[in-house]
């Protein structure tokens, strides 16, 4: 199998990696320490086309493919991981929702304006008494006349205070089952759509993400999205492509552990000899590399079983279980190799730590991840 980048998707490598080095990596400390969102890098990454990037070009996007999404993603973790996840929330969630199941009508009003950059998207399934469980979900939606009624709260929406779009997942009817719930797309601007600060977290400071308040927040009936009873099912087919963003994500967080490793131990001096030189660290490294590349290669092939329009459910989620324990592991063991200035806000990899702490709990957490490889081992079996 081949995985070399064509030529445009190594030019594409390129420039973002030469954006990142530029514009986003030196910020990202100060985006951690203040928790300012990044809005010159996020305007910057629209002007570029890189926040509709696997959009069709009929509405608003670059065209391109899943790769290129990965490789997007991948740069950004390398370089600020509250960036990277603010444009994979965007990207992979709120948008792909609207790619995947809007209606000409709806892309034209609400997917150009995303894919543009113009605005930002956001997506609420989880509220404060559900997460993993989506059956859970209490936020009704009920129809009136020419309208749906929407009431309820929503729970960590990750760019809900900036976003113009919204993407909302309800319940449309009141009995537990696979066909209770349903999509609605809800313009942040609707009277009733309350978003909370953003939430104080361990890490991604400078991604906001929100409880938000539905107080009879009505949306007329082309606002829902796909079919009526069909909403869990969109969003698991949502949740596929955004297991990918994350995995990326986090193949650039380990990325940039490593990278900050062994520049560390290059420089650091111990018993007369750079740390690299003793082999207890060189092992380290080897392990930390070994782990970067098999997540990357894991990725890719998900990444590229996607494009392909071949099954990804158990690739994809593979590929997030492993490269999201791996930048977790790659991070820590970044920090053991500085010592005590790991520990220092001094050096990126404390950040990196935190930041990658969260991949292995959004968009499904790990045991979720189990579950569906699981599931999906006996099926085929
Ligand atoms: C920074 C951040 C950003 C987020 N952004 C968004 C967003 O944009 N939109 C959104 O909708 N949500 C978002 N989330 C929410 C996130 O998706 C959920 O936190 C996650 O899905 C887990 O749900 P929960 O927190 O309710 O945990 P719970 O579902 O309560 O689970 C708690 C623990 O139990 C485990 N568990 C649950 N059920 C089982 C089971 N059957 N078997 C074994 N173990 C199980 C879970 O894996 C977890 O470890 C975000 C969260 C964070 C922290």
């Amino acid at each position: 199998m081949d995985f070399t980048f064509n030529e445009e998707q190594r030019l594409l490598q390129e420039a973002l990696h030469n954006f990142v080095d530029k514009e986003v990596k030196p910020k990202a400390r100060h985006v951690d320490e203040t928790g300012e969102f990044p809005w010159e890098s996020i305007h910057r990454l629209g002007e570029m086309g890189m926040l509709g990037l696997n959009v069709p070009e009929k509405y608003g996007g670059a065209g391109a493919d899943e790769i290129s999404v990965a490789i997007f993603l991948e740069e950004l973790g390398r370089g600020c991981g509250s960036t990277g996840l603010i444009s994979e929330a965007h990207l992979c969630l709120a948008t792909a929702a609207i790619n995947m199941f809007g209606s000409d009508e709806q892309k034209q009003r609400y997917l150009i304006p995303l894919a543009q950059g113009n605005t930002l998207g956001a997506l609420g399934l989880t509220e404060p008494g559900t997460g993993t469980d989506l059956q859970g979900i209490r936020t009704t939606a009920r129809r009136e006349g020419s309208e749906w009624v929407i009431s309820g709260s929503k729970m960590w929406m990750t760019n809900a205070g900036v976003a113009g779009t919204t993407i909302l997942l309800c319940r449309t009817r009141p009995e537990r089952g696979s066909h209770s719930l349903s999509q609605f797309i809800v313009p942040t601007d609707t009277p009733g759509f309350h978003v909370d600060p953003p939430e104080k977290k361990m890490g991604l400071h400078g991604c906001w993400s929100h409880a938000v308040s539905l107080d009879d927040v009505r949306v007329p009936l082309d606002n829902l999205l796909g079919e009526e009873g069909k909403g869990l099912h969109q969003t698991l087919a949502v949740l596929d492509g955004g297991r990918i963003g994350i995995g990326a994500l986090s193949v650039g967080l380990g990325q940039a552990a490593l990278e900050a490793a062994l520049a560390y131990a290059k420089e650091r001096k111990t018993f007369g000899q750079p740390l690299v030189n003793h082999q207890a660290i060189q092992f380290k490294l080897a392990d930390m590399a070994t782990k970067v590349y098999v997540a990357r290669r894991a990725l890719y092939h998900a990444a590229w079983l996607k494009e392909q329009g071949q099954p990804f459910t158990k690739e994809g989620a593979m590929a997030k279980l492993f490269a999201t324990e791996m930048a977790e592991e790659v991070a820590y063991q970044a920090i053991q190799i500085h010592g005590g200035y790991g520990y220092s806000q001094e050096y990126p990899v404390e950040r990196i730590y935190r930041d990658a702490r969260l991949m292995t709990i959004g968009e499904g957490t790990s045991e979720v991840q189990r579950m569906v490889i699981g599931r999906r081992l006996i099926r085929e079996s």
